[in-house]
């Protein structure tokens, strides 16, 4: 089944594999329109199932699981880029399955990704697909200095190593146990940024603003919108995320990731789901990216994505709650910040580099909102990083 012939109205119960943060604002925006939601999670602590109508507390290829989400959803989606596609392909073949096992497949494994985006005559930086020791280049190659990362279950910069030369790459390909890698050429960054949009199936597509965004050791740190990229650049982001949604027939809603490398725009991931870098619409646009979600699943008109104010995003990590004897970081201080829009998962402990929660501070002027969110930021203890994500918004 690859089309929704008919509108699921609410009660409706919906079906969401995976159930982190980003499953736990589709349970959100499902239930404000009235719909139900079946969450399939394997962690008892999940985000999601906590606030899910029904929490399938199994794996992800448990087939009395998804026979319950068979039996009981009228349409299924994925917040989890890494589930396995043969569940998806299960699922399709008796209830709607969105975005399809195949663009999950495609974007679910580095190689397929670039491999995709390059035959579809995307621009993508160099990069060379390493199967086994011999296809790691030679010391006179230009892809040095590289990213050597593996194909497979990497995240928030997780997999990847920084390469100098064909010794590097061999040691660093050997540590990740021979896994099939992509070795990429490290590009001079001017900037990165990333486009969400909503495509439905009728193939309708809705793009949000640009953002801007800041990593920290690979983690999504600050999101910036609308980006202080020229007008041009942000129309040719938004042409290619299209053009991206269109060669995939991608139904749901996607995450382009793009570098910006001297002037140039290269295309470096996408995600199917909505993005970290999206959570900004929650508070700043007219339909926020879980809610499209929502709407594509249901066969509903997708919303308005406009953006009503200037926004600044920043993410928290389970290291604000590990510093020195302090457990809590200092709450009273963020909250008395108005215009400041806290947003807590709810997971069940910190630890260092996990995504906790986020903050997001609305503003008319851009200006106002960034230096909003810097102090609230350095209230909650993210002094460690402060100083370089500084001189990086200051270098641009
Ligand atoms: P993940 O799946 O972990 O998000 P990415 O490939 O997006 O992996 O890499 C994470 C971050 O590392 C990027 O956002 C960027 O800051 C940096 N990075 C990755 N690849 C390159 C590259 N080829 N050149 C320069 N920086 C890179
Ligand atoms: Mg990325």
């Amino acid at each position: 089944m690859s089309r929704l012939n008919k509108t699921l109205l609410p009660p409706t119960m919906l079906g969401i594999l995976g159930g982190g943060q980003l499953g736990r604002f589709f349970v959100i925006a499902a239930h404000e329109m009235g719909y139900k939601v079946t969450v399939l999670d394997p962690d008892p602590h999940s985000p999601a199932g906590a606030i899910a109508d029904v929490h399938l507390c199994k794996s992800y290829n448990d087939l009395a699981a998804l026979e319950v989400i068979i039996n009981t959803c009228q349409a299924v989606t994925t917040e989890f880029e890494n589930v396995p596609s043969d569940s998806m392909d299960f699922l399709s073949k008796k209830i709607n399955v969105s975005p399809s096992a195949n663009c999950v497949k495609v974007a679910q494994h580095r190689m397929l990704e670039k491999t995709f985006l390059k035959d579809a005559g995307l621009p993508v930086g160099p990069f060379e697909v390493i199967h086994t020791e011999k296809d790691i280049p030679s010391d006179s190659s230009s892809i040095y200095p590289a990213i050597l990362k593996v194909a497979r279950f990497g995240y928030d910069g997780k997999g990847q190593a920084k390469i100098a030369s064909q010794k590097e790459a061999i040691a660093a390909f050997n540590q990740f146990s021979k896994q099939i890698c992509v070795l990429e050429k490290m590009l001079p960054l001017d900037m990165e940024v990333s486009l969400v949009l909503a495509r439905d199936y009728q193939g309708n597509i809705e793009t949000f603003d640009v953002s801007e965004n800041i990593y920290t050791n690979g983690i999504l740190d600050i999101s910036i919108v609308p980006a202080r990229s020229e007008d041009n650049i942000n129309d040719l982001v938004k042409q290619l995320a299209k053009q991206v949604a269109n060669a995939l027939n991608y139904v749901g809603v996607l995450g382009v990731e793009f570098f910006i490398s001297e002037g140039k725009v290269l295309i470096n991931e996408i995600a199917p789901r909505p993005h970290n870098s999206g959570h900004y619409t929650i508070d700043a646009c007219v339909t926020n990216q879980f809610e499209q979600q929502v709407r594509i699943l249901a066969g509903l008109p997708l919303g308005s994505p406009r953006l009503q104010s200037s926004a600044v995003m920043v993410n928290l990590l389970g290291d604000i709650w590990m510093q020195g004897e302090q457990k809590e970081p200092d709450w009273d201080k963020a909250f008395k910040e108005d215009s400041l829009k806290m947003h807590l998962y709810g997971k069940y402990e910190a630890r260092p580099g996990r995504k906790m929660g986020h903050f997001t501070v609305i503003e008319q002027n851009p200006d106002v909102a960034f230096d909003k969110a810097m102090k609230v930021r350095s209230f909650l203890g993210i002094t460690k990083y402060q100083r370089e994500t500084l001189s990086l918004i200051l270098s641009h």
